[in-house]
């Protein structure tokens, strides 16, 4: 057992997801990647003389945070596409060869930042074959909801598409069976050496790869095996297992858009998701050209569009983004509305209406557009709000602390703290169904996170 002491944690309604708690100096009592307890510093130590002490005390800590919308496979796109002159110059830079090629390292590179800046989970977008990023992502202790993208009016076999999903989780399974394989291996040899290594017991919980790491060089009969991943010396390292890891790596399916996938594809994806009661996910209201599209058949950008993903013809349904989607049904409370940059206040009406949440990318929209979403109507609307830092082929990096800042310091100034923190944590977590995400309180996972001096200034 573990008690970590912090100066203040943040926790969060454990019912409502409505509001964001904040303790000062009180502990968390933790074992096995399992939160236990969480009270005062004195009352849990009185409890558990036993267990060990990890002291950040200058810490303010948050649940592990959860990166609402993602696309790993364009990691190597990175500074390659048009920035600032609009979503089809994007588009256009994007589609090349390149973009199709798999760069499965610089995915490992893009989640191992991801990691090391605190995110735990990814909403992943995967265009091409997807479950192909989840091997990188588990590598680096990342959870997946990896959103298996449709694009265009060509038709789709739902029942093929329930076997594709079944292969992939087969394939999740199995990656899963090495890795305990794995552990069981290493915690045999552990078990040899139980005398001189007190501390690779406590660590038990921790996964397999860096146990194998630690076994491969000898640092587990070392007083100190996980320092590479210590602070300081007083700070516990707390890593899931692999098996919770894989656990909350599970499939789902996203539209593109309404300007680029049919009526009846977007239909049907969202009837399946409903059906299995999954997350749906699609780009919405992202930008000016998606409007024009809905309203006129015309301009460049919707030609090429139409002929490259509709068989007939397209025709534009002459409405809005958002009342297009609520006609559609594509809008409830299991739906993540991705970007909702171009809206005016009756679709703000409607999103809070359905009970949908929206997804911001704000350094995404600014790399692309140089737009920025109505935050501040959102938040009065009281609309469940995300962070997304979408691809690096509009953004810099996965680190979602700069995205976080970036939407104090450019989108919206009074966002506070407690807004951030729960735009990062409970509210993803809600809508991608991850039920010991996103909170801290007993049961939940004790993966938490320190939040970094620069945001907590930022935000004083
Ligand atoms: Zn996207």
């Amino acid at each position: 057992m573990i008690i970590t002491y912090a100066k203040e944690i943040f926790l969060s309604d454990t019912k409502a997801h409505k509001s964001m708690h904040v303790l000062k100096d009180s502990a968390i009592l933790h074992e096995n990647g399992y939160i236990l307890a969480i009270d005062n510093f004195s009352t849990l130590r009185k409890i558990y003389p036993q267990a060990y002490i990890d002291d950040r005390a200058d810490s303010i800590l948050c649940a592990g945070l959860i990166n609402a919308h993602a696309h790993l496979e364009l990691s190597h796109m990175r500074g390659k596409t048009a920035k600032g002159q609009g979503f089809p110059a994007w588009l256009t830079s994007l589609l090349c060869k390149e973009r199709e090629e798999y760069h499965g390292q610089i995915i490992q590179d893009t989640c191992h930042q991801a990691y090391q800046t605190g995110t735990r989970h990814i909403a992943d977008i995967a265009s091409f074959q997807a479950g192909r990023t989840s091997t990188q992502a588990i590598e680096e202790n990342i959870s997946l909801t990896i959103f298996e993208e449709y694009i265009s009016s060509f038709p789709f076999d739902v029942k093929k598409l329930s076997e594709k999903i079944q292969i992939e989780k087969d394939r999740i399974e199995k990656i899963l069976t090495e890795k305990i394989q794995l552990q069981k291996q290493h915690n045999s040899e552990c078990q040899a050496n139980a005398f001189q290594s007190k501390q690779c017991q406590n660590n038990a919980f921790l996964s397999s790869q860096l146990l194998a790491n630690t076994s491969q060089s000898n640092e587990c009969q070392n007083k100190q095996p996980l320092n590479t991943h210590l602070q300081n010396e007083n700070i516990y390292n707390i890593k899931l297992l692999d098996e919770e890891i894989c656990a909350n790596t599970f499939y789902s399916l996203a539209g593109h858009a309404l300007n680029t996938t049919s009526a009846e594809n977007l239909l049907a994806l969202k009837t399946y998701t409903n059906q299995n009661n999954l997350p749906f996910s699609i780009h919405l209201a992202e930008h000016e050209d998606e409007l024009a599209m809905l309203f006129s058949e015309e301009s460049d950008y919707a030609q090429k569009i139409s002929q490259a993903l509709f068989q007939a013809k397209y025709k534009a349904p002459k409405m809005r983004p958002v009342p297009y989607a609520k006609k559609l049904q594509l809008l409830d409370d299991k739906t993540l509305a991705v970007h909702c940059v171009e809206l005016d206040d009756a679709d703000i009406a409607i999103l809070k209406e359905s009970a949908c949440t929206v997804c911001l990318c704000p350094r995404s929209n600014m790399y692309i557009t140089g737009k920025k979403a109505p935050v501040h109507k959102l938040i009065a609307a009281e609309i469940p709000l995300c962070l997304g830092t979408d691809s690096l082929a509009s953004n810099d990096d996965y680190n979602l602390w700069n995205e976080l800042a970036f939407l104090k310091r450019e989108v919206f100034t009074s966002l506070s703290l407690e807004q951030g923190i729960q735009m990062l944590t409970s509210n993803p977590a809600k809508i991608l169904n991850l039920p010991l995400r996103g909170k801290l309180a007993k049961g939940f996972y004790a993966d938490f996170v320190s939040i970094p001096k620069n945001i907590a200034e930022l935000f004083s």
